[in-house]
């Protein structure tokens, strides 16, 4: 399991002392180069079979979902990108001709965030497609966002809409750079992450690291249109709303914000304006461990966390 196996793995790695500043367990590492000067670094590898189906989707959007999601944690983490590495393990057969297309799908998101390719490694073998990018961001004066700081009274905020992510999303998100930098200058973030394997799932994980809970009002998670479209086509017994709580790949920003300042940011939707992206405060962090949903009725019950873990022996 991965939970249990990232969790031996912080276990056994040594304490983290510097120019490490931040080690295993958020969205990125940090590394202080100098004191005012800090540098995010993340990783993320897809391989086919796992993450996508090269029969089913165009490798373009493979290479350009490679480089967005190591995007979405340098923005999760509120730094700049400054530049990115790409390794391919390709298919012996026709691995040129995809190699080109992966980097014709990564290189336009590369140069929209500033995010230059400048080195990584090519090798073949006789299994299927990986690639795997690292991100390098840098840290503005004010800090890097991590998971660890939410506080009880925290607004609970999230950019976009969630669920359904399966039906084009999660190849075509935005990773939400420029909003996390906008947020980092002009408001009180105390805790962020991005949500990449679940809403819920991820939240859980912020609130561990946070030593809090969370309670989520269940009638404010924007739910996508993709989420209702999904069980409109699967007529599976899940909802909309669980959907969005679980589905996982949405890539938006989940934010523990000073109340004051969640209030001002809800009511005037600066980012809106910006950048055409909404924020909505779906819940609050409380002191009791635990996520507790908040139904329309005003019922209070546990919310088991739900979403996507890869799982190994
Ligand atoms: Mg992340």
């Amino acid at each position: 399991m991965e939970a249990e196996f990232l969790a031996w793995l912080r276990g056994r790695l040594p304490a983290v002392k510097p120019p490490i500043d931040i080690g295993v367990g958020d969205d990125a590492a940090v590394i202080a180069c100098a004191a005012d000067s800090r540098i995010a670094v993340t990783t993320d590898m897809l391989s086919d079979g796992v993450d996508f189906r090269l029969g089913e989707v165009d490798p373009r959007r493979v290479g350009r979902k490679a480089l967005a999601v190591n995007l979405s944690d340098l923005a999760a983490m509120a730094a700049q990108p400054i530049a990115t590495f790409v390794s391919l393990l390709l298919p012996r057969s026709g691995g040129t001709a995809l190699a080109r297309e992966l980097y014709e799908g990564l290189l336009p998101l590369a140069e929209e965030f500033s995010a230059p390719v400048v080195g990584g490694d090519t090798n073949a073998w006789d299994g299927p497609l990986a690639i795997s990018v690292t991100a390098l961001g840098r840290a503005g004066p004010q800090g890097v966002f991590v998971r660890s700081g939410a506080r009880p009274g925290d607004a609970i905020l999230v950019t976009g809409e969630f669920g359904g992510s399966i039906l084009a999303h999660q190849f075509d998100f935005t990773p939400r750079v420029r909003e996390a930098l906008w947020l980092r200058e002009h408001a009180k973030v105390h805790a962020a992450m991005d949500v990449s394997d679940g809403l819920t799932l991820d939240l859980s994980r912020l609130c561990v690291e946070s030593g809090s809970g969370a309670e989520l009002e269940l009638s404010r998670i924007p739910i996508s249109s993709h989420a209702r479209r999904l069980v409109a086509v699967e007529q599976l017994s899940l909802s909309p709303l669980q959907h969005a709580l679980n589905d996982g790949e949405d890539f938006e920003l989940l934010l523990a914000v000073d109340a004051a300042d969640a209030a001002r940011l809800v009511a005037d939707q600066p980012l809106e304006s910006l950048f055409g992206v909404r924020l909505t405060q779906i819940g609050r962090v409380i002191n009791e461990r635990g996520l507790w949903g908040i139904d329309a009725a005003g019922t209070r019950s546990p919310l088991e966390p739900g979403g996507f873990q890869h799982r190994f022996d």
